[in-house]
Formats: structure tokens, C-alpha cells, sequence
């Protein structure tokens, strides 16, 4: 098939992708179909068709041996042969129609991992029952479904956008100036986020910082991934080491959400989408830094070359040293994120997209300062000659790389993290292969064909993938137990200690009490000892006894009682003979 010129390198990077898809539904039965490719891919897909003159078929070679047709209109079912093709035999490869040209090395291809694996012989593909293309029909009236894109705008604008924006470079190149005048606010406060001078660190570290923001109703929730330490050692080896494993933690964290038995519809995309690789303004093309790290990274994250502090050179140095970056680029095969030509939009859109995309790699400027010049206000560096302006595309291409990563290429980015870098980890991971594609030396059973075949099946047998579900489950569940078991121990271990504790605490108090009690006694007998004796000198002091006291009052006391009666009594009979005398009863 003919390639039309303008096809892209991108639209050879989805072919690839396509290629690496079809081998691997070839090499399995067709009882344990391969599952459907990811949604982003599809519309990936969708997309490039979108871009092709023509729906054509081509021709691809599969890992196994087998050709088979693929068709760029993704309403085609790609694993039906077609039927006037020669039944397929096991035979070597051979194209169908004429080989395909030439196919440079994409910079951004899927790893065909499977290519790389040795495969079982294939049974020859069992003629499948013709799929008949549907017919378009004519409606007698509005049904609704033309009304579908407006849903789907609601449910994602009500849902909210993420993005993550990784940026990495050496202190002082101007990444959190940058950052804060890419979304017009302070992403990066003053005081959290100080001075180069004053966040220097020995060692590279990863900090991320979450910002929610809002534009015309549309929330977008923004990370930021930064990486003071980067580039600030003497000696640099490994640097990029801690950014790798932040990378792939985030993709280790998205599979082991999408893998869960009872997992969410969507997981949240924490995964770093977009890296914004800061080139020091030397004018002398890439350091060895820069290469090694774009070199590592360029396959596992969507890089983006950006030139900081481009007001420091002027526009021919600037020209200059563009062209040696990207010569350099290109010598040592590094993969930077390929902007696509075409993003759906049609007219002027389109051309402005394919100028901006030539200013790779961007060379920026970065200020905070709104500066009020003629009465406009201009975000941008004043200097006694005149305003670096850092939206002004004749000044530096800021609005490029504004426009190119957030208006118009910001869904790309995401499905291109998904569809080709978290994919590419996904199979390296289930593959059993280390970030640089070197099989886990502690997992021993990987290294043999066997393992690697173990773990392609589990890749895409769904009966296979459920059952190690269920065995990470009972692994799981069995460490939760021995946990649960020791925090048993633990707590009844506790709970012993602390009631010897209040044992001890209560045996304290009752001898505390029994002591008290015993005092009160021990004076209580004394107080008695000291009554008697005070008695008896009375006794003998007065020549009374107590007895005789206690008599004498007895009888005082009775006397008294006898003779008030005798007066009461005397009282009553005085008022009945008044009443009688009056003839009042009482
Ligand atoms: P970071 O350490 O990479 O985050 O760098 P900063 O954003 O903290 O900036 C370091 C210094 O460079 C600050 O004094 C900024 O004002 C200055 N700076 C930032 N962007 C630019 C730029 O585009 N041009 C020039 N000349 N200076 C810049």
C-alpha cells in the first residue's frame, strides 16, 4: 500500500500499535479471544482514520507469521480474514499484496514485547462466519441519538478532568515560573515553594503538588510533579533513577486498581501524562544529562523538550540551537512526545496546530510579573532595553506550548500515556520484565519460555488472569489473617498488662485504705482511753458517780411530767363548765 506523504510518523506509531494488537490475537485460540483494545486506543485509532483520505486495507505481518488484513476504518472487524484470502497455513510470512514501504523507527511505538517471545506453533484459524457490513438507513423523523455527544460533554464536564504534568530540570532553569504563568495562578505559593538557592537537595526528589482549578465551569484537577535535586549533584549517575520509579509507581498503581476483582468503572489517572524536559539556554546543544534522561524516559512518559529562559539568547542563537537539539534528538533515537499534525479541528486550526508544532522544542520564557505597557498588561520580563513578552509568539513560544499542550493536545497527551506508554508497562510488568526490558532476575520462573508464555496467557486469557486473581486474593486475605492474628496477640497482651496494672492499682489502694482505717481506730481507742480518764477524775472530784447523776435527772424529770398533767387536767375541767354555762359544746 502507498503511504500518502503527510502520513506522520504518529499514524506509523498506531499502525505499529495495530500490528503488535492483531499478533497477539493470532497467537492465541480462538476460544480465549484477546480482549478488546483499550477505549482511548480505539479513539486513537478513530481519529487517525479520520486524518486518512480513504479507509484501505493493509497488509501487516504478525509476530506468529500470519498475514493478516487489518483495515484503518475501525468498523471493520479486524480478526475475520477476508474471504477471499488463501486459507491460512502455518507457512513463513508472506504479504499479500506489495510489502509495505519502508517503516522508519517510530518514536513512539509500542514495544511489540510479543514479537520478542517464542511462540507454540499456531493451529490454522477456523473459517469464522461473515460479518456483513451494516446498512445505512435513512430516519423518517429525530429519534435523539444525535443528542449522544451532548451527553457524553455533560457526564465528562460534571465528572472533571485530571492531568499531570511532570516537570523536570536542573534548579533555576525557571520550571516554577513556567508552570505558574502556563496556568495563569499561583500553582507554586512563595512561601511554600522557596528560592532555588534554598531547595538545592543532595539527592533527587519527587514532590507533587494538587491544585483544583476552573474555567468556564470545566474543573480540572492538576498535579505537579516536581524534581528538585535534578541535575544538581556533582556527580549525576542515576539521577533519573527516583523519577523512573515514580513513573512506574503511578503505572503500578493504575494496574493494580484496573486488575481488582470488584474494581471501579474508572480508576483515577494518577499517571504522569506530560513531562516537561527543561534544556539550560547553553546554546551548545544537549548535555550528556539531558540525553541519558530523555533516552530512559522517553518510552515511558510523553517527554517535551522545552528551552528554558529563552530570553537570553537571541533569535539566530535561539534557531541554532533548536536545530541542534533536534539533530541530536534524532542521532540518539530519542523518543519525544510527536505532536499530531491533526487534532480534528479543520481550517485555520489546523494550519496554526502544524506551525505551532514546528517550534519543537519550545524555546520559553517564564515571568510572574504583569507589566502595564500602553495600556495593555503584558505578562512578561522588563529589562532596561525593552519587555521579554512571554505571550508574544515573536518573543518566545510560550503560547505555542501553552496552546499545543493544554487547548489543543491535552486529551492526546492522556491517550497516548494510556494507549502506548501504560500499555508498553503493562506488558513489560505481566511479561515479567524489569523498565528496561530485562527479564526480573528474582523471579526465576520468567526467564524460561515457559514463564513468559505463563505470563502472556495471563495477559490474555481472562480464565487465567481470574485465577491469579484468586490466588493474590488468598495470598492476600492469608497475610491480612497472620496480620489480624499478631494485632490479636498484641491487643490481648495489652489488655493482660493493663489489668495487672489496675490489680496492683486496687491492691495499692485497699492497703492504703486498711491503714487509714486502722489510725482512725488506733485514735478513736485513745480518745476513749482519755474519756475514762477524764470520768473518772470528775467522779472523784464531785463524789458523784454517773449512775447517780443519771438517776437524779430521771426523777427531776418525771416530777415535772406528773404536775404539768395536773395542770392540763384542771385547765379542761375550766372550759366545760364555761361551755356548759354558755351552751357551747366542745
Ligand atoms: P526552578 O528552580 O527551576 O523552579 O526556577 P524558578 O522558577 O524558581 O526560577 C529561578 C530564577 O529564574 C528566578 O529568579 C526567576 O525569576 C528566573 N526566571 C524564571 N524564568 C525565567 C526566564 O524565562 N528568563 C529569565 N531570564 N529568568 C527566568
Amino acid at each position: 500500500m502507498q503511504r500518502s506523504a503527510l502520513q506522520s510518523k504518529r499514524e506509523l506509531f498506531f499502525k505499529s500499535d495495530t500490528v503488535s494488537g492483531g499478533g497477539v490475537s493470532a497467537s492465541v485460540p480462538p476460544s480465549a479471544a484477546p480482549p478488546a483494545p483499550p477505549s482511548t486506543l480505539k479513539d486513537a485509532l478513530s481519529k487517525r482514520s479520520a486524518t486518512l483520505p480513504e479507509p484501505q486495507e493493509t497488509n501487516h505481518v504478525e509476530a506468529n507469521g500470519i498475514a493478516t488484513k487489518h483495515s484503518n476504518s475501525v468498523s471493520v472487524d479486524v480478526s475475520k480474514p477476508p474471504s477471499t484470502a488463501p486459507p491460512p497455513t502455518p507457512a513463513p510470512p508472506v504479504p499479500i499484496s506489495a510489502p509495505p514501504a519502508p517503516v522508519p523507527t517510530p518514536l513512539r511505538s509500542t514495544e511489540n514485547i510479543m514479537k520478542k517471545a517464542e511462540h507454540p506453533p499456531v493451529a490454522p484459524k477456523p473459517d469464522l462466519p461473515k460479518i456483513e457490513k451494516p446498512k445505512t438507513k435513512e430516519l423518517d423523523g429525530y429519534v435523539g441519538f444525535a443528542n449522544l455527544p451532548n451527553q457524553v460533554y455533560r457526564k465528562a464536564v460534571k465528572k472533571g478532568f485530571e492531568f499531570t504534568l511532570m516537570v523536570v530540570g536542573e534548579s533555576g532553569l525557571g520550571k516554577s515560573t513556567l508552570i505558574n504563568s502556563l496556568f495563569l495562578t499561583e500553582v507554586y505559593d512563595k512561601d511554600k515553594h522557596p528560592g532555588p538557592s534554598l531547595r538545592v537537595k543532595k539527592t533527587v526528589g519527587v514532590e507533587t503538588s494538587v491544585v483544583l482549578l476552573k474555567e468556564n465551569g470545566v474543573n480540572l484537577t492538576l498535579t505537579i510533579v516536581d524534581t528538585p535535586g535534578f541535575g544538581d549533584a556533582v556527580d549525576n549517575s542515576n539521577c533519573w533513577q527516583p523519577i523512573i520509579d515514580f513513573v512506574e509507581s503511578k503505572y503500578e498503581e493504575f494496574l493494580n486498581a484496573e486488575s481488582r476483582v470488584a474494581r471501579k468503572a474508572a480508576p483515577p489517572d494518577t499517571r504522569v501524562h506530560c513531562c516537561l524536559y527543561f534544556i539550560a539556554p547553553s546554546g551548545h546543544g544537549l548535555k550528556p544529562l539531558d540525553v541519558e534522561f530523555m533516552q530512559r524516559l522517553g518510552d515511558k512518559v510523553n517527554i517535551i523538550p522545552v528551552i528554558a529562559k529563552a530570553d537570553t539568547m537571541t533569535p539566530e542563537e535561539c534557531k541554532d540551537f533548536k536545530e541542534q537539539i533536534m539533530k541530536e534528538i534524532g542521532q540518539h533515537k530519542i523518543k519525544i512526545y510527536d505532536f499530531p499534525e491533526s487534532t480534528g479541528e479543520e481550517g485555520d486550526g489546523a494550519d496554526v496546530t502544524k506551525s505551532l508544532r514546528a517550534r519543537v522544542p519550545f524555546a520559553v520564557v517564564g515571568a510572574n510579573t504583569v507589566i502595564e505597557q500602553d495600556g495593555r498588561r503584558i505578562r512578561g520580563r522588563k529589562y532596561p532595553w525593552g519587555i521579554a513578552e512571554v505571550e508574544n509568539l515573536e518573543h518566545c513560544d510560550f503560547l505555542a506550548l501553552r496552546n499545543m499542550v493544554i487547548r489543543t493536545h491535552l486529551q492526546d497527551l492522556k491517550d497516548v500515556t494510556s494507549s502506548v506508554h501504560y500499555e508498553n508497562y503493562r506488558c513489560r510488568k505481566l511479561a515479567g520484565l524489569s523498565h528496561d526490558g530485562k527479564p526480573h532476575r528474582t523471579n526465576s520462573n520468567n526467564l524460561c519460555p515457559q514463564g513468559l508464555m505463563n505470563s502472556f496467557m495471563t495477559v490474555w486469557n481472562p480464565l487465567a488472569q481470574m485465577e491469579e486473581e484468586k490466588r493474590e486474593h488468598d495470598l492476600k486475605m492469608e497475610k491480612m489473617e497472620s496480620e489480624m492474628e499478631q494485632i490479636f496477640q498484641t491487643k490481648v497482651r495489652d489488655k493482660r498488662a493493663k489489668l495487672k496494672e489496675s490489680e496492683a492499682e486496687l491492691a495499692r489502694r485497699h492497703e492504703a485504705t486498711r491503714r487509714a482505717l486502722e489510725a482512725q481506730a488506733r485514735e478513736l481507742d485513745e480518745r476513749q482511753r482519755a474519756l475514762n480518764a477524764e470520768r473518772a477524775a470528775w467522779e472523784r472530784d464531785t463524789g458523784l458517780s454517773l449512775d447517780d447523776l443519771r438517776r437524779r435527772s430521771l426523777e427531776a424529770n418525771s416530777k415535772e411530767t406528773v404536775d404539768g398533767k395536773e395542770k392540763k387536767d384542771k385547765k379542761k375541767k375550766d372550759w366545760s363548765f364555761k361551755s356548759v354555762a354558755t351552751g357551747i359544746s366542745i
